[in-house]
């Protein structure tokens, strides 16, 4: 695995990220990797273009959601064959907390954060109410989560890296005091998979899931995924029963058989192209270190948090002061903040809102360095200084912030 192999950072030569801008948002949608329009354009032209259905096979189309699992599982420490790839993370949420359900049937609560992302905690209400056993969904501060643990809770099911604030859990200690409870553990990794070292197979988590757009650059709707411990993808029951996760598709059995293997957790068609460009996307990975990425993510965020207290006293730090206890991202909550977000973007510096109050910036050493967050944070002090947030045209609520 080349996971340990030295990496000069940043690697900016990879990604086709416009001259005059500065993107502190790969958190949310990482940029388009050099290679994927290639990737992409070979892929519709040759392989769907010429291939046509034969692609499936010729082009190994249908192995794509294992063979890109095994890939991403190589960052977040999963061994092969314990990873596939698909749908959105809403839905691979879902069947792992199924899974997870099921295999504690006398349990009933779903013990969860108030820092989870919301679509979560959504999706665990709608499983709720379809299976109507009478489970709770019980939502905790993200500081108390331990003290919630007991032997009542079917599953803990928490996303490492909080999406607002950046604050991160302790996946080790975690999943530890779940197990001692005798529950199952499920962890999102939206925003740590690409972004911090993760060793799944250590912290011996039942389930883990993620999406790829994030700090993997796949693209927008890039698909999900979902790690299943490998003792149990032969035995776990998948709520969403597609026919890609039948033992034997390809025989139009009557009945459903789940496939003996982590391919049980695939449900339909995969999304061909969407996952050429993952593909190419992961290729940047095959020369990077993630402790790297790490080591310079916490000095590039500690930069950014000295800079903006510095000069703009009118933010407040939303997110925890000690490096190893955030993730990759960093926050600053500011009355007017979404304003002041709108006139940061229309100067070139892309970070995002999170109602109610937080301006959020993430820090992807893979295509920023020093000089990009002092020119960042000098654009934000002008717009501080001046009151340049202060305009109607910045108070328009546009439908994604
Ligand atoms: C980004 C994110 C999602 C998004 O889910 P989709 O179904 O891919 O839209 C879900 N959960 C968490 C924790 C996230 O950060």
């Amino acid at each position: 695995m080349p996971i340990n192999s030295p990496t000069n950072l940043p690697r900016k030569d990879l990604f086709e990220i416009p001259s005059d801008i500065l993107y502190l948002d790969g958190n949310s949608l990482g940029p388009l990797p050099k290679g994927a329009s290639a990737r992409v354009a070979n892929m519709i032209q040759n392989e769907w273009g010429k291939s046509l259905i034969k692609g499936w096979n010729d082009a190994g189309w249908m192995n794509q959601p294992s063979a890109l699992g095994d890939i991403i599982g190589q960052l977040i420490g999963a061994p092969k064959g314990s990873i596939v790839v698909g749908d959105t993370l809403s839905i691979k949420v879902y069947q792992a907390l199924a899974a997870a359900l099921e295999l504690r049937p006398t349990r009933k609560i779903i013990l969860s954060d108030s820092g989870n992302f919301p679509t979560d905690l959504y999706m665990a209400q709608g499983l709720i109410h379809s299976l109507k056993q009478g489970h709770e969904l019980r939502v905790v501060d993200p500081l108390c989560v331990h003290d919630h643990i007991d032997e009542n809770v079917a599953a803990v099911m928490l996303t490492e890296v909080d999406y607002r604030s950046g604050r991160k859990h302790d996946m080790q200690t975690i999943t530890e005091m779940a197990h001692a409870k005798g529950a199952v553990m499920i962890w999102d990794l939206a925003h740590s998979a690409g972004a911090i070292p993760v060793d799944l197979a250590a912290s011996n988590c039942e389930f883990a899931v993620g999406c790829t757009y994030k700090y993997l650059n796949g693209g927008p709707g890039a698909p999900a995924f979902i790690y299943v411990r490998p003792d149990l993808s032969g035995a776990i029951k998948p709520a969403l029963s597609g026919w890609l996760g039948h033992d034997a598709p390809f025989a139009f059995e009557q009945g459903y058989r789940p496939a003996n293997s982590i391919e049980r957790m695939r449900v339909g068609t995969p999304p061909v192209i969407q996952m050429a460009a993952l593909e190419a996307a992961l290729i940047v990975w095959e020369d990077v270190s993630i402790i790297d990425i790490r080591e310079a993510s916490i000095s590039l965020s500690e930069r950014f948090i000295a800079l903006v207290e510095a000069h703009c006293p009118q933010l407040t730090l939303a997110s925890p002061r000690k490096p190893e206890e955030r993730g990759s991202q960093v926050s600053f909550a500011f009355e007017h903040g979404y304003a002041a977000m709108q006139a940061l973007i229309e100067r070139g510096v892309i970070g995002d809102f999170r109602a109610p109050n937080i301006m959020r910036f993430g820090f992807t050493p893979l295509y920023l360095d020093e000089a990009d967050i002092e020119a960042a944070v000098e654009i934000l002090k002008t717009i501080m200084d001046s009151k340049l947030w202060d305009n109607p045209k910045y108070q328009k609520t546009n439908r994604v912030t």
